[in-house]
């Protein structure tokens, strides 16, 4: 982890950075596909025998976690939102990298319980925090904290999005909406498990898949785009957390549900899961469509959370 130039500048209660590695360090239980963890110059890996899944996600105060939010969740939210990638992609964790950029008026104590949660919260999902880098912003243009988590990850077939063929039934993992509203974005769930059973149980019946952060409408229109089919889902059939209704779920976003697609012929009564079918894929322009009762079709391809509005 890199110091910062003007670390020295700031008062005893501020953020030490050589003393959260050393934290980090010794804390570090040595997972088995780690060689060397936080501490060096750079971590060092055993390799990994499949094709390595790489994704990189920001998590940053003001928009997409409120001031004053408690930093232990936090870190745990920016932990679980890049993991969620993982889940997309049917991959197995190997391990992940953190960055934060941090302003001075933070204390020591406050930075250590952010960097505990993401420590812990990645060692609970079996993908260990392998390094790191810590900035304190200047005080004259001081803004929120702002972590970058970057994951890695093993699949053997990782399951993409451009995968939906005309005629594939869609499925999504759990309930959506309201994640905001509810504060259920800071501890969105992490679907891997899910995902590698999806991919051991039902093979190459998983076409695509991807996870819903930016709302279903959205979601949708990115798997229908990648792979130029249409995604028709009933308005009745779409799972809703208490208090939402399924205009919630196509616009909210951050649920970290899975949306799927399965070939027509696929049983997947054998799941050891509940999933939930709400729709299917058929031809025409790419678009997202909800159909209601009468059978009159909405298009929602372009309802979704934008970062930064
Ligand atoms: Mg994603």
């Amino acid at each position: 982890m890199a110091r910062n130039d003007r670390f020295d500048q700031f008062s005893p209660d501020t953020v030490r950075e050589d003393e959260i590695l050393r934290a980090i360090t010794s804390a570090s239980v040595g997972p088995s596909g780690v060689q060397v963890g936080p501490g060096d110059d750079a971590a060092v890996l055993h390799p990994v025998e499949l094709p390595l899944v790489v994704s990189v996600d920001q998590c940053i105060e003001g928009l997409h976690f409120l001031p004053g939010t408690p930093l232990r969740d936090v870190g745990v939210k920016a932990v679980r939102r890049a993991a969620g990638d993982l889940a997309a992609m049917a991959a197995s964790p190997v391990g992940l990298v953190a960055t934060a950029l941090l302003p001075s008026s933070l204390t020591h104590h406050e930075a250590l319980v952010l960097y505990e949660a993401i420590q812990c919260e990645a060692e609970r999902l079996d993908c260990p925090l392998v390094g790191g880098d810590t900035c304190i912003q200047q005080r004259e243009t001081a803004s929120g904290i702002h972590l970058t988590v970057t994951v890695l990850g093993s699949s053997a077939q990782p399951v993409l999005r451009s995968g939906a063929k005309v005629g594939d039934r869609i499925f999504v993992t759990g309930p959506l909406g309201g994640s905001f509203a509810s504060g259920r974005h800071l501890f969105p769930p992490v679907r891997i498990s899910e995902a590698l059973q999806l991919r051991s149980c039902l093979g190459d019946d998983l076409h695509a898949m991807i996870d819903i952060s930016d709302g279903l409408g959205k979601d949708a229109m990115a798997v229908a785009s990648s792979s130029g089919v249409r995604l028709v889902l009933h308005e009745g059939l779409i799972p809703c957390h208490a208090g939402s209704t399924w205009e919630d779920a196509i616009k909210d976003g951050e649920d970290h549900e899975l949306l799927f697609t399965l070939s027509p012929s696929t049983d997947w009564s054998t799941l050891p899961f509940q999933v939930f079918e709400i729709g299917k894929v058929t031809d025409g322009q790419p678009a997202v469509m909800v159909s209601d009762a009468e059978g009159l079709q909405i298009d929602v391809s372009r309802q979704g959370w934008t970062h930064g509005s």
